[in-house]
């Protein structure tokens, strides 16, 4: 990316092993993320050419010879933060401020080096079927983050979720409370292929108003209470208050979208009694049960690639997700 809606398909250099922990990878897929679309609209500085993508499933071609667990051969998927999973922080399962956090990538490429290949990456058992690729890519990131969403937002049995965005995360949020048992979960939205999605992934109620019309709308479906959990997936202002407001006293919010000069009101927040807790997704953290459900067939996260084109023409696929005309484009290599 070199600048704002600048996006270029370029050959650059091999990637190469430059420390014995890491890894390198052919990737069976790539994609562009939602937050792709920050700098892509503007919203995040360009100061100089900046090679994209940190979503990523693939075969380990070469390891660094520190590397013990991961083997050439192997299908692996990893987390948009390379971590050790060793350290105090790792261990505590926010593995996306390990101590010694690295990025890998860039993924938007065939192939990509990983450093931390040990504690970063999570192998399946077999090499899987070309067509769960797309599934397994999405656990990387999409799935990984709405996933944590939901668990941050103490989704769960008896519990009335509502998820704020209908992009990738959200939509996924939304599995991911069907999936922890939630009882109820009002997806809000007003673009129909996405809320049919959002029904196919659990949802039960659709909300097409925003802002504080989104808010009433929510409290009118909860006895005036608002929702026990609320999956935050935009990252602005209006959408975090849109959150906070539709969360009861004692409720939490998980709040995934990348915060973009979000300010919260300290009176509003203290007399609300709500639990707020977010950030970069720990992906790792659920990596294996995400695989694991992935294998067995019971969840199919790669329904929200509702565009595929050949790397060679990203260009088109940011395009399109700026536009909104695709919810997240898969690229083929
Ligand atoms: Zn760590």
């Amino acid at each position: 990316m070199y600048g704002a809606g600048d996006v270029r398909v370029e050959d650059r250099p091999e990637p190469q092993i430059q420390a014995p922990t890491d890894a390198l990878i052919r990737l069976s897929a790539s994609c562009i993320c939602g937050s792709d679309l920050w700098p892509y609209r503007g919203a995040d500085p360009i100061n100089e050419p900046s090679p994209m993508g940190h979503e990523y499933a693939g075969i380990v071609e070469e390891v660094g010879s520190a590397v013990s667990t991961i083997k050439p051969g192997q299908f692996v998927v990893g987390s948009f933060v390379a971590s050790d999973n060793t350290c105090e922080i790792c261990r505590a399962g926010y593995q996306t401020s390990c101590v010694h956090g690295e990025s890998p990538g860039p993924a938007q490429a065939q192939s990509m080096r990983v450093p931390l290949a040990d504690g970063t990456l999570v192998a399946s058992a077999d090499v899987p079927d070309d067509r769960l690729i797309p599934h397994f890519l999405a656990a990387s990131d999409v799935l990984g983050t709405g996933w944590f969403a939901a668990v941050a937002a103490e989704a769960g049995p008896g519990k009335t979720v509502a998820v704020v965005g209908d992009g990738a995360v959200g939509l996924l949020g939304i599995l991911a409370a069907k999936q922890l048992g939630a009882e109820r979960i009002i997806a809000m939205s007003r673009h129909l292929p996405r809320q049919q999605i959002a029904r196919e992934f659990g949802a039960t109620d659709i909300v097409e108003e925003r802002g504080e019309g989104g808010v009433d709308r929510i409290k009118d479906l909860t006895d005036g209470l608002g929702a026990h959990s609320v999956v935050e997936a935009v990252g602005t202002q209006e959408s975090m208050m849109q959150a906070v407001r539709s969360t009861r006293p004692g409720g939490h919010v998980g709040y995934v979208g990348v915060s973009h000069d979000v300010t919260l009101p300290g009176a509003e927040m203290f007399f609300s009694h709500v639990h707020l807790h977010g950030g970069p997704a720990p992906v790792r953290r659920f990596l294996p049960d995400l695989m694991d459900r992935i294998t067995r067939g019971e969840i199919q996260p790669g329904r929200v690639f509702d565009q595929q084109l050949p790397l060679e023409d990203a260009v088109d696929g940011y395009r399109a997700m700026d536009q909104r005309r695709a919810i997240k484009t898969l690229l083929t290599i």
